[in-house]
């Protein structure tokens, strides 16, 4: 990776070549499959394993971050850098924010243009394994950058909360123009139409809250995918990770 990023940088910072590996599980969750009660076959798992190799050979993860201070909080509002977001309840979620961090991940174009060079080569069941492979790249990602951000505060005795996106826990789409707006997606080819539709199509934005007091009471789940070695913060065991 490029070098350590700073968790309230004022400019944004870009991360390239991240060493970030691709969640089996992941891939499966979006092909349907619920881990445990349902097994895919031996032809499925071929197909899998295909589609892992060929989406680890042609993704190009990267992602640009850069924090805000917060002007102003309420029940359901954060502000700053002259926009104001509106996210359900955050205030009780994420308690009192120093900052907001937001970040844009993708892992490039080249994989969907792969699934759509199979739908027209009409080999469909590889195209369809290979889009989720492509989702669950951005997926891992997306929790990499969640947790290299919460391993750079800690230094600064500061937290970070888990991310949320435009569309998720009843946070409008519509935001997303404003989430660009305060961390532009051009440093890493990432643009959004009128429509809020991001291009390439395998990339999240996200925003977390950043502060001294913020809350993480439910970070369980990224601390089991955490690579950090004796962090004196860790809330659950290292199960697996997302780091190569
Ligand atoms: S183990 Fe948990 S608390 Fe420690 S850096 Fe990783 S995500 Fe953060």
């Amino acid at each position: 990776m490029s070098e350590p990023l700073r968790v309230l940088t004022a400019t944004a910072a870009v991360l390239q070549d991240v060493p970030v590996r691709i969640d089996r599980d992941d891939v499966l969750r979006f092909q349907g499959y619920k881990k445990g009660t349902s097994v895919p076959t031996e032809d499925v798992l071929a197909l899998f394993d295909e589609a892992v190799e060929l989406g680890e050979s042609l993704q190009a993860p990267r992602f640009v971050y850069r924090a805000i201070p917060v002007d102003a909080q309420s029940a359901d509002t954060i502000e700053a850098g002259g926009e104001r977001l509106r996210i359900p309840s955050i205030e009780r979620l994420w308690g009192r924010l120093d900052a907001v961090g937001v970040g844009i991940c993708t892992v490039g174009d080249a994989i969907e243009q792969r699934v759509s060079a199979l739908f027209d080569a009409r080999e469909f069941p590889l195209a369809v394994m290979l889009d989720s492979v492509g989702s669950a790249a951005v997926e891992s990602l997306a929790e990499f950058a969640n947790d290299v951000l919460c391993q750079a505060a800690l230094p600064e005795t500061l937290r970070v909360t888990n991310r949320v996106s435009p569309g998720y826990a009843g946070w409008d789409t519509a935001e997303q123009s404003a989430l660009f707006r305060l961390c532009p997606g051009e440093p890493i080819g990432v643009t959004l139409n009128d429509a809020c539709f991001m291009s390439p199509t395998k990339t999240i934005s996200f925003m977390v809250g950043v502060g001294a007091e913020a809350r993480v009471d439910h970070y369980f789940t990224q601390c089991r995918r955490c690579w950090m070695v004796d962090c004196a913060y860790r809330r659950a065991p290292a199960d697996h990770t997302v780091h190569r």
